[in-house]
């Protein structure tokens, strides 16, 4: 691999171009042409427009190749969002001789499809969440809501991402209206409308592990948290998971290492559970709920914590390396922490509601000194641009032990130096949430943003 296409916008094209330069690769970027004043045209080594405008330009696989093709690319990366789970690009890559930086177009196809991955998770073994076949109807989502004798359920998309096409239904009359929502949703935002229903949890964590495979063998990169989210969206992840028993942690890594066995996993990914936080300690049920076979926005806080840079670890594989030439086995235990902070351009409402906001950035000064890394696509004159993703800027803080309440202090006076104006975003909130001692106690679950949120606007 000698010249790298990167087959996204943002942040993640920033962050992406910075480590193929790093091994020595060329890249070329591409933009639609409403976003050509954004940071990663002007940081790759080449930029080429794209055919089309808006979000719609970049989500076209035979104009992207074609880009890497007259281009000379050997290679593409996809980030994350986007094409970035797409086989489509994966097989168009393959066709046209490109090395996809990703797993295998048979390995998105199959973990692509909730249901589907689902159904490789029960064969292997690993605990699920009770949760229907995809359902053909308002009179079958009642039946399987039946099933779960008085427990709520939650609609999901089978092709779903990023919170979108879900409902929670806590009795049969709310089922009719749920299931049009989730899956109207769904068809707006995957173009398919299809939904399935699980037993939902009403007190849980997200637990996510972060794994590595080169086709023949997988380890893990140990796990995150991402349990502080908005609308099934996080905001604020840590890394490792705090306040886990020694044995629910054990469990959920060995369950994420056998599940990237089984399916031969060759690239970086991701196993998503949720941890059933209603029951003590070490008696903590965990379901596995979905694998991201991409590289992840919240993947930093385990470079944090390993020293490894996840981006360089994808190129190599994608070469062609063995894990033991990637340097991620034989890891020491982390005995580092990380937070990742996500700062979006939106206004928070009285009711802790959010709506996109835009403008001009007049000011992007943001924090630096020990432990503060910032990964962000803003800067002063930047005009950013409410038809592409709200996350402008993740502002991740590192220390060299697990002192949560100081990790939380130390967010919390990096996040209050860092000066945005121009355009309105959560910088506020975030400081609100990391002034609360339930942080530092850790003691969250996933709803504890639409619980407390309103308090803290
Ligand atoms: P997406 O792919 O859209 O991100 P996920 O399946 O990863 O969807 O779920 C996102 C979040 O939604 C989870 O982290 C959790 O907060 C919530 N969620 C999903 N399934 C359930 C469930 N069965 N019970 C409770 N919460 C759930």
């Amino acid at each position: 691999m000698s010249r790298l296409l990167i087959a996204n916008r943002g942040e993640i094209a920033v962050r992406v171009i910075r480590s193929a330069a790093a091994r020595g690769l060329s890249t070329v970027a591409v933009y639609s042409p409403d976003d050509a004043g954004a940071l990663h045209t002007q940081l790759a080594d080449e930029a080429v427009q794209l055919p089309g405008a808006g979000v719609a330009a970049y989500l076209d696989p035979a104009a992207l190749v074609e880009v890497a093709r007259t281009h000379k690319c050997d290679a593409l990366h996809p980030g994350y969002g986007l094409l970035s789970e797409s086989a489509d690009l994966a097989s168009a890559c393959a066709a046209a001789g490109i090395v996809f930086v990703g797993p295998a177009p048979e390995t998105l196809t199959r973990l692509g499809d909730k249901v589907a991955a689902r159904d490789l998770a029960v064969a292997n073994g690993l605990p699920v969440i009770e949760g229907s076949p995809v359902l053909a109807d308002v009179a079958d989502a009642r039946s399987f809501l039946d099933t779960l004798g008085g427990a709520p359920g939650i609609f999901k998309a089978v092709a779903g991402g990023g919170g979108r096409g879900m409902r929670i239904v806590q009795s049969a009359d709310e089922v009719a209206d749920a299931f049009a929502q989730a899956s109207a949703e769904a068809k707006s935002a995957f173009g398919d409308g299809s939904v399935y229903m699980e037993r939902y949890l009403a007190s849980a964590r997200h637990i996510e592990v972060q794994i590595v495979g080169d086709g023949t063998d997988v380890v893990h990169l140990w796990e995150r948290d991402c349990t502080l989210q908005r609308r099934h969206q996080k905001l604020i992840e840590v890394a490792p998971a705090p306040a886990l028993a020694p044995k629910v942690r054990q469990g959920i890594l060995d369950a994420a290492v056998a599940l990237g066995k089984a399916g031969g996993y060759r690239g970086l990914g991701t196993i998503e559970f949720l941890v059933d936080a209603s029951q003590p300690g070490d008696t903590q049920p965990f379901f596995f709920i979905e694998c991201n076979p991409r590289i992840q926005v919240e993947h930093t806080i385990t470079e944090e914590i390993t020293g490894l840079d996840l981006v360089d670890v994808q190129l190599r594989l994608a070469s062609g390396a063995r894990l033991d030439a990637c340097g991620v086995t034989d890891l020491p235990v982390p005995r580092a922490s990380a937070i990742q902070l996500r700062i979006n351009t939106e206004v928070m409402q009285a009711d802790g509601s959010v709506r996109p906001a835009g403008g001009t950035l007049t000011r992007f000064d943001m924090a630096s000194g020990p432990g503060i890394r910032v990964d962000s696509h803003g800067f002063a004159g930047y005009a950013t641009n409410p038809q592409f993703d709200s996350l402008l800027a993740k502002l991740i803080i590192r220390r060299g032990d697990q002192d949560w309440p100081a990790l939380m202090r130390q967010a919390h006076r990096a996040l209050g130096e860092c000066a945005i104006s121009g355009v309105d975003t959560n910088q506020s909130f975030l400081r609100a949430m990391l002034a609360d001692s339930r942080l530092a106690d850790w003691d969250v679950d996933t709803r504890f943003i639409e619980r407390e949120g309103a308090s803290l606007v």
